[in-house]
């Protein structure tokens, strides 16, 4: 029995919600016309029809350079939302935000620098960090300024605690004013154990936001986390160059109970303080893979001070929707990002991030796809509702707000369909599904794939969390099962070998780079539009149908992540 499978049976009665329960007698009520009645869904087979000429125009405008590569804030940002909001008024969808297609997002700056460098007073005498080379913190708070000043610290494990999990990293301890050090990724990983958390597979619980989160709830004065390039998944530079200097957030008034401080510390430097604290941190780190485990006090305090920046503004997301014929309270949630990054350092005499694949193409299959849904004689049932979301790049943060500020109950939201980065490679046999096993979405999927000829590819780097890191992500925490896809490596003419030299060269030279940018000679939007389809088929079938898909058992998001209870 895994450790997944022991609480969902003590625990699911008592936590499934009246939707749920509702969605379970639905789903009973229903598996035999869904699933049994070919007739009925050859009946609502959706015409091909989405064509390369519905989604190249739009690519070829918002990735163009008068857009300054659509950072928001920046002069691209209101030209992309007003490009995206004609867009929506000239196929007659109904704005969704209270008479409104855009939803502003506030957002805060908070850029941390150093007032007093770390101290940290340990039984063998006082070790003095410094920032950048040995540790990285900041502040996420709208304050001026914070000073620890010998706060006690105690060693969690992995930072994780979740009663559905029966895992306590800070149990019998009260974490108030205390800062905790913790391990990246989760206990599954290495441990060879496909059943314990999941294996290699990184869960929720391995992301460092998730141990963020997890330290506000505590009440933590702070965090760190011990850096480790292969459970992190990079190496030391990036959290430096990541989690240094100005730091983009949502501007919201839970982060202000939140921990003053949260960072990561070097291995190096765990390795000095724990020695200092005459502590074995690789024993320490095994004891923290095994259940029952109980956190550690260091016998060491910890002060330091940072002051604090501040700057304000505002971003839009897009809001539209097409009303459902028979159920136009029940929605299906189609996203994409329209963000990039903007104009940065010159690559080759070009400063201009254009995003065009990274997600000028997304925003652009959705619009598509929301044409051929109005051009159809037959409205679908259900609603659709679409979110061009902003400052995707800058943390999932248009996502995250609207997720917390729906414009329609989310759990009126029967499914979400985010698209971020089109295959401009050609035609496919297969289709990855990045974070695959969380949801019936995948089973949704590859039944559809089945009628393109396409077969399912499984996440090809689970260990790296690619489920956790686009806009679906924050529509899964709030319990809304989501599809995120990544094209296939088997290319139809040219094969696997081709088709994954092809997808390793974007990354290598255009991922967030001024290359990004629309080409007619090279861009074959073959497989572009083959996922468009997909995506619309996915889409038009749960629109026409009763099927509520629900989140598998073992994954993290059976029910939201983010309940304050
Ligand atoms: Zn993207």
């Amino acid at each position: 029995m895994n450790i997944y499978s022991t609480f969902i049976v003590t625990n699911q009665r008592r936590t499934m919600s009246i939707r749920a329960s509702l969605m379970l007698v639905l789903a009973i009520m229903t598996s035999v016309i869904t699933y049994h009645s070919c007739s009925m869904q050859g009946q609502l087979e959706p015409p091909s029809s989405i064509t390369a000429q519905d989604i190249t125009p739009h690519i070829q405008e918002l990735a163009d350079d008068k857009y300054l590569g659509r950072m928001p804030f920046g002069l691209g940002d209101p030209m992309a939302v007003s490009y995206i909001v004609n867009q929506c008024k000239a196929l007659d969808l109904k704005p969704a935000n209270n008479g409104s297609f855009t939803q502003s997002v506030p957002m805060v700056e908070i850029t941390s620098s150093i007032a007093e460098p770390m101290e940290i007073k340990t039984p063998t005498g006082n070790r003095t960090y410094q920032f950048g080379q040995d540790y990285v913190i900041q502040c996420q708070k709208t304050v001026s300024s914070i000073k620890i000043n010998e706060a006690p610290l105690v060693f969690c494990g992995f930072g994780i605690k979740d009663d559905m999990i029966s895992w306590d990293d800070y149990a019998g301890i009260d974490m108030r004013g205390k800062v905790a050090v913790v391990m990246v990724n989760d206990p599954g990983f290495g441990s060879e154990r496909e059943d314990f958390f999941k294996g290699n597979t990184m869960t929720y619980y391995g992301r460092w936001t998730y141990k963020y989160e997890e330290a506000d709830r505590q009440g933590l004065a702070g965090l760190l986390i011990i850096h480790e390039k292969h459970a992190a998944g990079y190496p030391w530079f990036v959290v430096q160059s990541s989690w240094t200097g100005a730091q983009l957030g949502l501007e919201k008034e839970s982060v202000e109970q939140g921990a003053d401080f949260k960072g990561w510390i070097h291995l190096d430097m765990a390795k000095d303080l724990f020695a200092a604290c005459n502590l074995d941190l690789s024993q320490m780190m095994k004891d923290a893979r095994t259940p029952g485990f109980k956190p550690v006090d260091m016998s060491a305090t910890i002060s330091t001070a940072l002051n604090n920046t501040i700057k304000r503004d505002k971003s839009d997301n897009v809001l539209a929707y097409l009303e459902g014929s028979e159920h136009p309270d029940e929605f299906i949630l189609y996203s994409a990002h329209w963000d990039h990054i903007g104009v940065g350092a010159p690559v080759d005499g070009d400063s201009i991030y254009n995003g065009a694949l990274d997600n000028a193409s997304g925003t652009a299959t959705v619009l598509a796809i929301a044409k051929n849904l109005v051009d159809q004689k037959n409205r679908p049932k259900r609603s659709i509702l679409f979110a061009f979301v902003t400052a995707e790049e800058q943390g999932l943060l248009g996502s995250e707000y609207l997720s917390l500020n729906p414009v329609v109950p989310n759990d009126q939201i029967v499914a979400n369909i985010n698209i971020d980065g089109c295959n401009p490679n050609g035609q496919m046999k297969d289709f990855q599904i990045v974070g695959i096993g969380h949801s019936d979405m995948d089973q949704i999927a590859e039944e559809e794939l089945a009628k393109q000829n396409r077969y399912v590819l499984p996440d090809q780097e689970p260990e790296k969390g690619y489920f956790f890191r686009s806009d679906h992500f924050n529509f899964a925490k709030v319990g809304i099962p989501a599809l995120f896809g990544e094209g296939g490596y088997d290319h139809v003419e040219h094969g696997i070998e081709y088709g994954k030299a092809k997808k390793d060269e974007y990354t290598a030279k255009n991922y967030h780079a001024p290359s990004d940018e629309y080409d007619a000679a090279t861009w074959d939007m073959g497989g572009v539009v083959q996922d468009a389809q997909l995506y619309y088929n996915v889409g038009w079938r749960l629109a026409n149908s009763t099927e509520w898909p629900q989140w598998k058992a073992t994954s993290e998001f059976r029910r939201p992540t983010n309940l304050k209870d």
